[in-house]
């Protein structure tokens, strides 16, 4: 992505893109120099699975297509009785990023895909500055796949009869990193009640995989405090500079480093 592209989605989630006076216009991208986030970064690196590149396959497609058939068809806790539908997630059958946030609200409740309306607005274009897309290379997706009345925070015992449907998200997808977005989603996948300012800037591990995990704050929350989205912005550059590290590590169907 050229630089010119980059400062636009910026403007676009309104971070302020500053241009020296008398240089030429460069993009605020630049890799992580801080001492303190490389060393983040490294024990990810050694913990990360090598994982190897393959299609999706019709194996892969059948299991997706059952997931999701038993998810809009799910009973395992009274969230189904109010939701309109229950809401899988948008993306590619397998793709090395995933966002996760918390449980559909009311949009999301009606047309079926997570973080629609001005939320999921900002949520792509976040995206879109670091490169990624929900059309072709990242996975978006909740803890909850039913919407709790009123978006009230999910309960522990509804979190604990859906996280297997993550699981299994996560086991199909192989994602090299995955990004909580916003305190309940990342408290309720690391099993903490660490504040959301404690848990960003660090490389977390979920699930079987050990996939490496990074938090960062909630759109919704964001278009509540756009103060914020400079903190937001350093969270995805983080998450990138981590992920550029992982996939130094990828090797192909050939067994050989890439
Ligand atoms: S929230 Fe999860 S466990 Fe509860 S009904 Fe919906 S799909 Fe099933």
């Amino acid at each position: 992505m050229d630089a010119s592209s980059r400062n636009h989605y910026l403007e676009a989630i309104g971070v302020d893109v500053w241009v020296r006076r008398s240089m030429p216009a460069v993009s605020v991208v630049e890799p992580l120099a801080d001492p303190v986030a490389q060393a983040a970064i490294e024990p990810a690196v050694s913990a990360a699975p090598v994982i190897v590149d393959e299609p999706v396959t019709a194996d892969v497609a059948d299991r997706w297509q059952a997931l999701r058939t038993e998810i809009l068809s799910c009973t395992r806790c009274g969230l189904h009785q109010t939701r309109t539908q229950g809401v899988v997630g948008v993306g590619p059958q397998r793709t090395d990023w995933m966002v996760i946030g918390e449980a559909p609200g009311a949009e999301e409740d009606r047309r079926g895909e997570p973080f629609v309306g001005r939320a999921g607005h900002l949520l792509d274009a976040m995206l879109r500055a670091i490169g990624l897309d929900r059309g072709t290379n990242v996975y978006i997706a909740n803890v909850l796949k039913s919407r709790p009345p009123n978006n009230r925070d999910p309960k522990p015992e509804e979190v604990a009869a859906c996280l297997p449907y993550l699981m299994r998200q996560i086991q199909l997808l192989q994602p090299r990193l995955m990004l909580a977005v916003g305190r309940i989603a990342a408290q309720n996948l690391l099993s903490t009640d660490l504040s959301l300012s404690r848990l960003r800037g660090k490389v977390h591990h979920f699930g079987e995989l050990n996939t490496p995990l990074i938090v960062t704050y909630h759109p919704a929350y964001l278009l509540r405090t756009p103060a914020d989205k400079r903190k937001a912005w350093e969270d995805l550059k983080f998450a990138r500079s981590v992920f550029r590290q992982l996939t130094d590590h990828r090797i192909g169907t050939d067994g050989n480093l890439s």
